[in-house]
């Protein structure tokens, strides 16, 4: 028993050594894993999870923001799926099967769904509820199924068009670009800055993100947040 201890605390230690060695991409991915743990758990029994979901169109603690669909929120801002990597949104994870849970828009702003998307759809918001001198996007996708079947309530090719926090956008989807290999049923929700010239900037780089947390009431921060339990309104 005592050796299994001896085990245990060496090899945590050594892992925590290694983190400080590699920095703070090793650390994120280490903290990544109890909540891939989670969503695991999660994906395999929803309905042994229930606690774990916010409902859609909730407004956690006077947040700019409206929670953009059902479910658990398995990966936050700064998680790490892999080395090196940080993820620039978060991930809500229903537990239904695709093209099943409805996906809304988080706060007023005109909608894009560029023609080639199949799964995803960009609002820009001309002023930052946080920071009114600035416009901010957001962005949602997943919208589709394994194929790139579409979910989303706009037709390809829509531009600007007004949309009101709580209108509905599609469905989530498991759609990851191949069809061998879909994701769990999710929508990724995240954040975009503008470029000042009234262009989104990549969305793949966190640099180029914000931290949803302030704007959904929600600690989804993965630097700030435990990691022993799903968030939920404070
Ligand atoms: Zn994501």
């Amino acid at each position: 028993m005592k050796r299994r201890l001896l085990l245990a605390w060496g090899s945590a230690a050594g892992a925590l050594a290694l983190a400080v060695v590699l920095g703070r991409p090793a650390w994120a991915w280490l903290h990544t894993l109890p909540r891939s743990r989670r969503v695991l758990a999660f994906l395999r029994a929803p309905e042994a999870h229930r606690a774990w979901i916010i409902p859609a169109l909730t407004r956690c603690d006077h947040a700019p923001f409206l929670f953009p669909s059902s479910g658990f929120v398995g990966y936050l801002w700064g998680d790490a799926f892999h080395f090196g990597h940080r993820h620039q949104g978060i991930d809500i994870f229903s537990g239904t099967a695709p093209g099943v849970t409805p996906v809304y828009a988080a706060y007023d702003g005109y909608l894009t769904r560029q023609p080639p998307w199949k799964a995803s759809v960009i609002i820009r918001h001309p002023h930052d509820p946080l920071h009114p001198n600035r416009q901010i996007w957001t962005y949602y996708t997943h919208m589709a199924d394994p194929e790139g079947h579409s979910f989303v309530a706009f037709p390809p090719g829509t531009r600007e068009v007004f949309v009101k926090a709580g209108t509905l956008l599609g469905y989530q989807g498991n759609y990851s670009g191949n069809p061998r290999r879909p994701v769990g049923v999710h929508l990724h929700f995240s954040i975009v800055l503008d470029d000042g010239q009234g262009h989104y900037r990549n969305e793949l780089d966190i640099a180029n993100t914000l931290d949803p947390s302030p704007y959904l009431g929600l600690p989804l921060n993965a630097w700030e947040v435990s990691t022993s339990q799903a968030p939920h309104c404070p």
